[in-house]
Formats: C-alpha cells, structure tokens, sequence
C-alpha cells in the first residue's frame, strides 16, 4: 500500500516555504544525486566506525542515511556528531550521494546525504524502547511513553490509513447525498445495553449527562427533522469490560436514511464498504456479498459473526450418534461436529491440547470426541467402544469427509454446545492457517431476534434496541410468542468481526409503546427516559433505518493488526486507563466543592 507516495506530492510542493527542510526522509532518490539539500527528523541509529560515522534520520516518511567522514567532514561538525544519540532531533544540510553499498530494502537506500553542517534542535534522553517496526517494549512501557511508540512506522502507517478511510468514507457519502450532522456528547442516557459514562453537571447541582453510547436518538431525530441522509464519524461511549476488541471510547461511522426499506441500506452501504475495499485494497467485489440469516449463522458457524475464509461448517449430529448406550451423548441435547482437513494426522499430545482448549472455563465443554479418517480410510475414535465401523462411516458420510481428516464432536446444552464449537471452529482455522489476514470474506447477517430472553430473571432485552423494528410478518407473534419475533436488523461481518450493525426502526407509535412495555418499560419510565422521541413521533415520522460501522475495528483488521489499540492515536488499556495521562483520576476538592459532589464508596 503506498500512501506515504501520495502526500509526499503535496508535501514537495508546499516545503520550500519551510526553512527546516528541502525535503522529507523518504524521498531522495539517486536522480537526485549532487544536489544539495537540508533535512530534518529523527535519529534512529548511529553507527561510529572510527573514521566514518552513519546517522539513520528518521521522519515520517521514511529513512535517509547520511555520513560524515573523519578528514573529509570540517571537525566542529565531527566533534557535534559524537554527541548524537538516539532520537535527537537534527537539522542537516549535505550533498546528495551515490551509496556504495546500497539497500534494496529502503526506499531510500541507493544514496546517502554527505554531512556538511548539522543543527541538533532537540536532544533526547535514551528512550525506553527501540523505535522501530517491532519495538522491544511492552505494551505497558509503550503506552506510558505513547508519543514514543506513535514514532514507530508502523503506527504511521495506521494512522494514515485511518486517515484514507475516514476521508474516502466522507468523500463517498457526500457523493451520495449524505450530510455529516455534528450531534452533542452531553446528553441523557442512549440504550445500546452498555453503562452510561456520566457527567456531574455544576450548573446543576446533582444531575448529571451521560455521555452516548451512539448518537441513535439522534439521528432518528434528524430523520424527523427532514434529513434523510445523515452521517457522522462520532465518539461513541460504553462503560464495558474490557476485551482485546474493545475500547470505552471508539469511533463509528454513523447513518441514518428516510424512505428507505432494509434492502435501501444493506446496497447502499455495501456500495460504501465495496468502494473503500479497491480504492484502499484494489480489491473488486463484483458478486453482491452473501445474506445469511441469523438461525443459519448459529446453526452452521455457531455465531452471529461467521469467520468465512474457510468452510469447516458445524453438522448438528443429534439424531446420528443417539441410542448407542454413550451417555454422554444420549443426555445431550444437541451434537455437533466439525471436520477438519490436516496436513498430517493429529498426534495424541494434540488431541489432549484441544480438548483442554475446549474445557477452558470460557468456552465450557465438558469433553470433546473424535473420530480420525485415515489417508488409508481407517477410522479411530475416541467413541469406538460405542460405535461399530459402519456407524463412524456414517459420521465421515454427514461431515462429508476425506480421507485425512479429524472430526471433532461436542455435545451438551444445544446454545452453549454451538457457541464452544464455534470456538474450536476458530481455533482448527488458526492452527490450518486457514485464516490468512489478506483474504477478506464479508457477509450480511440478517433476521436477527427482535429480543432475547435473560435466562436468570426471564427478563426481554432489545437484541439490537429498542427502536428496532420487528417484521412485518412477525407482527402477530409480539403478543404471543415474543421471543420468536425477527428484526429487520442486520449486521454486516467481516473475517469473524462484526464491522458494523443496524436496523429499520419502528416509526409507529403504538408498536413502539408495545416495544416498551415488552422491555418492561411503564409508561412513565419510557416516558421520562425517551419521551421526546415519542414526543417526536407525534409529529410525521418519516420510515427511516440506519446502521453504524465500528471505525475502528474496520481499520483494524484492514491494517492487518492484532488489536484495534494498535489504529488509535491515543488508546486506553486493558483496564480502561490511560496510562500516559493517569486517566481516571481523582477530582481535587475544589473541583469537587464547584460540582457540589464529595465522594464516598458504596461497597459493591
Ligand atoms: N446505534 C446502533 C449501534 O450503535 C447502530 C444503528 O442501529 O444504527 O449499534
């Protein structure tokens, strides 16, 4: 991907205004041989061999190498050299020269810029990690010193590609009519099912702002207001706990359309994630991306979010292992299976590592049963005690499997049973290689529930939000089987992630009552918390659906990173602080006192 070409250009022609510099670090080229040029940036490296000296300067763009010369080099220059260390910031004027020994690794790297005067602007204490690709920092020291790791290149990269989405999202929905509508961070509660952060309020004394979850009361809002396209790349804010994937404030890319069915939304926006997909990956997705149904979703990948580089679909082998006298199948309720293909025959020592993987507390199997097809058409099964030749065929026969490969069996509580397959789905994927970070598979995932139940209090909760709407032809279901209605809610998924979600919303007043009252909203609750939607309602709400993106995690899995903290500028850790800044603190008293508040803890 060569973004740093592209702003070079407007860079070369705004830079001869700056005295600092002719040009930037990853820019000189042996056409450029003989010139004379003034660079600036940061020193990745010295190395002093007596009589040559080399200075890695490192700046956004990239690396330049520059040499002085003992005899050659006027000796005050020399005696400044000596001085340099690590990360110092130089100013340095020299003569463009052919390398002897080039680099093909850098861009740069056929020539090397003759020392004739250097200007140190800034020195640099040691830092506490090296400023390079792979840095030996922890992620801790990295994140104290974040202005140190955002040096590395490759979270320049990031940020810049960050920077292209973002810029090409713009640009493709302002082409579409879209308009980007600023909506406030100091409000009242939004229910996308996290805990609000809040806000005291000075002005008034024991009330407080939440900050929102999404900007979804917003932008119904505006589709009220007579906006029918709206977009905005927003904060949003979720007092969760944390995982690798999330972050208590992350970016979305936020819209909204009126008049519009949830066929409008999932082309027009899979226009957007098509367009961003050439112009950032010169990848060209011609075949409209699948639509798989929620129920299919669960029953064949075991979630909501099917990683689909690769196939090894779950089998439900409930009715085909039942009756041999295995108790443990014979008391599940459900059994699964999936079959992988291995290079080589699993060894015992890795059976024994999966079914440990399997037994993990989070994922929660009780044991795991496999059947090994030999390249020779033997079968081995950790069941075979149960099961005659005839009958493991018939397992081979359901999986459709080749010779060469394993199938792995789980059974227990039908929910819990899938979701553990679709962990070790995962984790077979991994181990094959079969999730290769260049290969993209989106999908939709629609026909979401309208709800799910809380096992424990029995309690509904939206599965989407509130304001999702239920299907037409469901309608009849809200008041006799609730759980079984379906949304016009979809997710779009990329590689096992949900990149971004929505749905239609209910713009009919009475549905949007019985919607309440199913969540166990009263009257006056759903009054006092969404009254001025309803409110809103009164007035001509115009059909509208909308979906957000998750900006971050978008750009995550483009980058090709690990985790999402890796595409921001500034992120909080894995216990939701900030390290650099010491965030959260405490409030001084006087802050305190303004705030009419003072602080006492209740136990938990
Ligand atoms: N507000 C929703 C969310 O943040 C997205 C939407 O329904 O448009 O997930």
């Amino acid at each position: 991907m060569h973004i740093e070409g592209k702003n070079n250009i407007n860079f070369v022609a705004e830079k001869s205004k700056y005295m600092y510099r002719t040009h930037t670090c990853g820019e000189l080229r042996i056409a450029d041989s003989g010139k004379q040029v003034t660079l600036s940036g940061w020193v990745q490296r010295v190395r002093d061999k007596g009589k040559m000296i080399w200075i890695d300067l490192r700046d956004r763009y990239g690396i330049t190498q520059l040499v002085a010369e003992d005899g050659t080099t006027d000796s005050a220059t020399l005696d400044l050299i000596k001085k340099i260390g690590r990360e110092y910031v130089l100013q340095v004027s020299g003569e463009v020269i052919e390398r002897e020994s080039k680099n093909a690794n850098m861009s740069t790297g056929e020539v090397e810029i003759k020392i004739l005067s250097i200007n140190i602007l800034s020195n640099s204490e040691t830092p506490p990690f090296t400023i390079e690709e792979e840095s030996d920092g922890g992620e801790e020291l990295r994140m104290r010193y974040r202005f140190l790791d955002l040096r590395r290149p490759n979270l320049h990269r990031n940020l810049m590609l960050r920077h292209r989405m973002a810029q090409i999202v713009r640009n493709y929905l302002s082409d579409k009519e879209f308009i980007e509508v600023e909506t406030p961070f100091l409000i009242k509660s939004t229910p996308e099912g996290a805990r609000d952060f809040v806000v005291p309020s000075r002005m008034h004394e024991g009330k407080f702002y939440a900050l929102p979850q999404s900007p979804q009361l917003f932008k119904q809002l505006l589709m009220v207001g007579g906006y029918d396209r709206y977009f905005q790349i927003t904060k949003c804010f979720r007092d969760e706990d944390f995982r690798a994937d999330r972050q208590p404030e992350f970016s979305q890319i936020d819209c909204e359309m009126a008049f519009v069915e949830q066929n409008d939304i999932l082309e027009t926006f899979e226009g957007l994630v098509k367009h961003v997909f050439k112009v950032v990956k010169g990848i060209d997705f011609t075949e409209p991306f699948q639509r798989m149904t929620y129920d299919e979703a669960m029953e064949r990948y075991g979630n909501d979010r099917p990683d689909l580089r690769f196939g090894m679909r779950i089998v439900d082998f409930t009715q085909i292992v039942k009756g041999k006298d295995f108790k443990i199948f014979d008391e599940a309720e459900y059994i699964g299976a999936i079959c992988a293909e291995t290079p080589t025959e699993y060894t015992r020592k890795q059976l024994d590592a999966l079914t440990d993987f399997v037994k993990r507390p989070q994922i929660g199997a009780k044991g795991l049963v496999y059947l090994k097809y030999g390249t020779d058409g033997s079968l081995k099964s950790s069941a075979d005690k149960f099961y005659s030749t005839e009958e493991l065929n018939r397992w081979v026969e359901a999986l459709g499997a080749t010779p060469g490969s394993l199938i792995l069996v789980l059974s227990g509580d039908k929910s819990q049973t899938l979701s553990a397959l679709s962990e070790l789905r995962l984790e077979m994927g991994t181990q094959l290689n079969m999730r290769d970070k260049n290969k993209y598979a989106p999908l939709w995932v629609v026909d979401f529930p309208l709800f799910e139940k809380d096992s424990t209090t029995g309690r509904l909760h939206a599965m989407h939000h509130p304001f999702t709407s239920p299907k037409k032809s469901d309608l009849h279901l809200l008041e006799t089987d609730p759980v079984k209605v379906k949304a016009d809610a979809y997710d779009i998924v990329l590689n096992g992630s949900e990149i971004g979600g929505g749905s239609v919303r209910i713009f009919d007043r009475s549905i949007q009552s019985k919607m309440f009252d199913l969540l166990g909203f009263s009257k006056e609750e759903a009054e006092a918390q969404f009254g001025f939607l309803l409110n809103a309602f009164k007035y001509g709400a115009p059909p509208h659906a909308g979906i957000a993106f998750g900006f971050d995690r978008w750009v995550t899995i483009f980058s090709g990173s690990d985790s999402i903290r890796d595409v921001m500028a500034f992120p909080k850790n894995n216990a939701g602080k900030d390290i650099m800044l010491d965030a959260p603190a405490e409030l001084h008293d006087d802050q305190l006192k303004e705030l009419s508040l003072s602080v006492s803890y209740q136990k938990k």
